[in-house]
């Protein structure tokens, strides 16, 4: 029997400016349900992120994703969504409720495949900044 050897796993990115490193073995373990162990074991294989730095690499790949398919990211008042594709399969955004959405250029779309993905953290509004808003009635 090996006695579990108590390495502090830390946060290997610190992408976010919040980056707590000693969180990232709670943050794993809370997050994945896994055993210290097993904690150990992903570390030692993957890159291991804390909370914070989890969170702030989600919204780099939105930053990215948005660059990579323009005219698909709406942001109002600060919350993310996407605009997916009317032609889709059986799950739809919002239960495939109809939204109007009125860009700042001008571009109006029609939208019954909307996506939320939250609301855009402070760090990130500078480059998502608001671009429409939804249109009532
Ligand atoms: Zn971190």
């Amino acid at each position: 029997m090996i006695e579990s050897k108590q390495s502090v796993l830390m946060c290997q990115s610190r992408l976010s400016p919040k980056c707590n490193p000693e969180d990232a073995r709670q943050y794993m373990a809370g997050t994945f349900g896994l055993t210290p162990t097993q904690v150990d074991e992903y570390g030692g294989k993957n890159v291991v992120l804390c909370g914070p730095c989890f969170f702030h690499h989600y919204w780099l790949d939105m930053l990215q994703r948005d660059k990579q398919e323009p005219g698909t990211a709406v942001i109002v008042d600060g919350v993310h969504y996407v605009i997916g594709p009317e032609k889709s399969g059986s799950f739809r955004g919002f239960g495939g409720a109809h939204y109007t959405i009125e860009f700042f250029d001008g571009r109006a779309v029609n939208s019954t495949n909307l996506w939320y993905q939250g609301e855009v953290p402070p760090e990130f509004r500078a480059q998502m900044p608001n671009n429409a808003r939804f249109k009532r009635g």
